[in-house]
């Protein structure tokens, strides 16, 4: 192989260090993708099959994604999460977009992986026109909601009516389950009014400094943040607003939520005894509750500012 065929070879690669080890699995920090990702990549159909069948079936039994448990459940557990959700997340999604945006007259969202469809519901009643997809095969979807249960790629083939279409595009927790967050975003960027669309991103903060911390002084010896196969990439502040500034998305805000870690840090370990999960997760969302949202914000922008919080909530614009 000449050298130059070499180098693009190199190049079209997945290749980096070797951050983790999870049981067969490795996590690397990808030269090419320019974060972390596990490695090797579960293949684009097993994934394709895992959402569409197994994934809310394994949700629902529990061991993984609480925070939708608690929504898929039915009664008070899952309202007073409702609620919690529509006062700090959802809120302060309605609120940045709402500042940020140009167009006049009635708007039009889409959110990518909506589940049950939550997030839509809220929206439309703070007066966006609000469309869901969702690829699950094992949701029951209410008829009053326009979902359509498919993937993205399929979308975007089926209704090319919707390029160019959107104001704002959620992508809520997906991120960091696609094989390749770059297509995506790229398929995002199509569906976006161009130069004035607005892109909001939830991705878990991964590998961050808590984290490090917390593994070093209760000694645990795997990161309990690696989900497999369900989290394939592992982001951070710093190397979600790369990714999306190298696919000439402009970031116009990010900021961080609650950090779970300090719960493990103030001795309730919820990793190695799961039922404290519950606990520490309703300390935070009291916690949440108490704060004005002008000061909860302030308080998680300026966390995110060094990298703290448990998830990444950042804007752009197309
Ligand atoms: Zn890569």
């Amino acid at each position: 192989m000449a050298h130059n065929q070499f180098n693009n070879w190199l190049r079209g690669m997945h290749r980096g260090k070797i951050i983790a080890k999870k049981g067969r699995h490795k996590v690397i920090e990808c030269i090419k993708c320019g974060f972390k990702h596990l490695y090797p990549i579960p293949s684009k159909s097993d994934l394709e099959k895992f959402y569409r069948n197994k994934y809310f079936t394994l949700i629902k039994k529990g061991g993984r994604a609480p925070e939708i448990r608690r929504l898929l459940k039915c009664g008070k557990e899952a309202l007073r999460e409702k609620k919690w959700l529509q006062s700090t997340l959802y809120g302060d999604i309605d609120y940045i977009i709402k500042k940020n945006i140009l167009s006049k007259g009635r708007k039009i969202i889409c959110d990518i992986g909506c589940g049950k469809g939550d997030f839509i519901t809220y929206m439309t009643r703070k007066g966006w026109e609000a469309i869901g997809i969702e690829p699950s095969a094992e949701i029951r979807f209410s008829q009053k909601l326009i979902i359509y249960n498919l993937s993205l790629e399929e979308f975007i083939i089926r209704y090319p009516e919707y390029k160019n279409k959107f104001d704002a595009v959620t992508l809520l927790n997906v991120l960091e389950h696609v094989s390749n967050p770059i297509e995506t975003l790229r398929i995002v960027k199509l569906l976006l009014k161009p130069n004035r669309g607005i892109l909001c991103i939830r991705v878990p903060n991964d590998f961050n400094k808590l984290q490090y911390l917390t593994e070093n002084k209760l000694r645990i010896k795997e990161p309990w943040w690696i989900a497999i196969p369900d989290h394939i990439n592992y982001f951070s502040f710093e190397s979600i607003k790369r990714l999306l500034e190298s696919l000439n998305f402009k970031i116009i805000y990010y900021q961080g939520d609650f950090p779970m870690e300090f719960f493990l840090l103030m001795g309730e370990n919820y990793v190695k005894n799961p039922n404290i999960g519950g606990l520490c997760h309703k300390k935070r969302v009291n916690f949440e509750l108490s704060l004005p949202d002008v000061e909860r914000r302030r308080l998680y922008s300026t966390l995110a500012s060094i990298g703290i919080g448990r998830d990444c909530l950042i804007f752009a614009k197309s």
